[in-house]
């Protein structure tokens, strides 16, 4: 949370065609941010979308690229391919540092940018709840670059195995722990047990992999939080037929890159872990602290309208929109960032022609999660179920929900390929993983 910054340095105004049409800034072309730009394609409005990345990431697979099982640039999608058909969007790369409401502009890397108005979709990022230690020595899941980091921390951690004669440091060496477990955590780890199952014995025969531990550990008394105690149960079944080491109930408080101490004194030793325990709002600089709630989120109305602020916006896991039904704002998933951008471009167009505006209304569509090959759960409405049918669904939703017939395609036949010859064909450290060193 970041108190009101009046000591803006501006510099040069980023390079736009002049127009007499309002313009909307959006940060972030994630879930939210895409949503609620398409709505706006060749309309009377022009569109500045500005992005670290130049590309949109399709985080619910992350976790298949950091395990080998898919290619980072099957879950990315170009802005500029996106958007070249949209005459009135502009797309401009740049990391937003500062928001000055007062003036009405956007401070970025590469210059400023003002706006009539400005929505923020710039999601969340990881949140190691103040354990300097654990953050400085483990790796988060929020982005394509860490995924591949921890993809190569993997793999390097084998090659090292296998030439290390100590058979403790072996074991420290080979040992994961996924702190977490939500569906990310669930699915890493997971995923990290298929590798062990089949791939490990394949690719490194002279390594005992049966000294091999995977840990599960999570603060809760169950998994997958978020889902029914069907799903969670039967999730917590899956694993432990997986030779995942589930920990419940188990808070981690420190990590030194070896040791992970628990608040019940239960202790692990791992060269490796995987942090999805939690994610609070990613924003830049320059907000006042009054429109903060909880996890670093934007409050906003029910029109997505930032709490004390005139025509700024914020959309997605940024965002915080209490209701008696969310006392804590709507789930931090794409359905809420995507019906969210998708409302608030309707409603700005109306607003800007005198028309009514639709009060935001959260159309929980069921939540999925996969633990494996072939086992699956899911909620959708009042049917809870698990196994193979809700392992079909999970894919399917997740092939079609992915941008671009090319990558849609590519992912498809991946996954049929692996399906059948239980292989994991992406496993290249391409770009070492170097502890401290930023990625993004
Ligand atoms: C590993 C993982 C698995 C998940 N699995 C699921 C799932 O199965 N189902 C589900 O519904 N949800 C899932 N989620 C949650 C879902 O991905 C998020 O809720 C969703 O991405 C939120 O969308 P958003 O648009 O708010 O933010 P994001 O998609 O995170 O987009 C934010 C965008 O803002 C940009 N940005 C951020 N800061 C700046 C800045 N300062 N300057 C410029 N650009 C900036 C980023 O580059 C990014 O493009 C998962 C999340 C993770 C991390």
């Amino acid at each position: 949370m970041k108190e009101q910054n009046d000591t803006v340095k501006i510099t040069n105004t980023i390079r736009l065609p002049e127009t007499e049409l309002p313009r909307v800034v959006v940060i972030g072309g994630g879930f939210a941010g895409l949503s609620f730009v398409k709505k706006l394609k060749n309309t009377e409005v022009q569109v500045v979308v500005i992005d670290k990345n130049n590309f949109h990431q399709f985080q619910p697979l992350l976790y298949q690229v950091a395990t080998s099982g898919i290619v980072p640039d099957s879950i990315v999608f170009p802005f500029r391919k996106q958007f070249k058909s949209y005459k009135n969007v502009f797309f401009r790369m740049a990391e937003v540092t500062n928001i000055d409401t007062e003036t009405k502009q956007v401070v970025t890397d590469i210059g400023h940018v003002e706006y009539d108005y400005l929505v923020l979709a710039t999601g969340s990022e990881t949140n190691f709840f103040g354990l300097e230690d654990v953050q400085a020595n483990s790796l988060g899941m929020k982005t394509i670059q860490e995924a591949l980091d921890i993809r190569s921390l993997i793999l390097q951690r084998f090659e090292k195995a296998v030439v290390t004669s100590d058979d403790a440091t072996r074991d420290a060496l080979t040992n994961f722990a996924v702190i977490g477990g939500g569906p990310a955590g669930v699915e890493t780890v997971g995923a990290i047990a298929e590798f062990k199952k089949y791939i490990l014995p394949k690719d490194y025969p002279d390594l005992d992999v049966s000294m091999m531990s995977i840990y599960l550990i999570e603060s809760n008394d169950r998994l997958l939080k978020g889902m029914s105690d069907k799903s969670s149960e039967k999730a917590l079944k899956y694993l432990n037929e997986m030779d995942v080491n589930v920990h419940l109930g188990t808070r981690v408080t420190s990590y030194d890159g070896l040791n992970i101490a628990t608040i019940n004194d239960k202790g692990f030793v791992a060269k490796s872990v995987i942090w999805t325990a939690g994610v609070k709002g990613n924003l830049p600089e320059g907000l006042d602290a009054k429109c903060f709630g909880g996890g670093n989120r934007l409050l906003v109305n029910d029109y997505s309208e930032v709490k004390g602020c005139t025509n700024v916006y914020a959309i997605g896991d940024i965002s915080s929109m209490i209701s008696e039904e969310y006392p804590y704002g709507h789930p931090m998933v794409a359905q809420t960032a995507i019906q969210q951008g998708d409302l608030l471009a309707h409603n700005l167009l109306n607003q800007m022609n005198g028309k009514a505006l639709k009060k935001f209304e959260y159309n929980d569509k069921g939540s999925l999660a996969t633990v494996g090959k072939r086992k699956a759960v899911a909620d959708i409405g009042k049917f809870k179920f698990g196994g193979y049918f809700a392992w079909i669904l999970w894919s399917v939703v997740h092939l079609m929900s992915i941008s671009g017939f090319k990558n849609k395609l590519f992912v498809g036949i991946n996954w049929t390929w692996s399906y059948f010859t239980y292989d994991k064909g992406n496993r290249l450290i391409v770009r070492r993983y170097k502890k401290g060193e930023k990625r993004d």
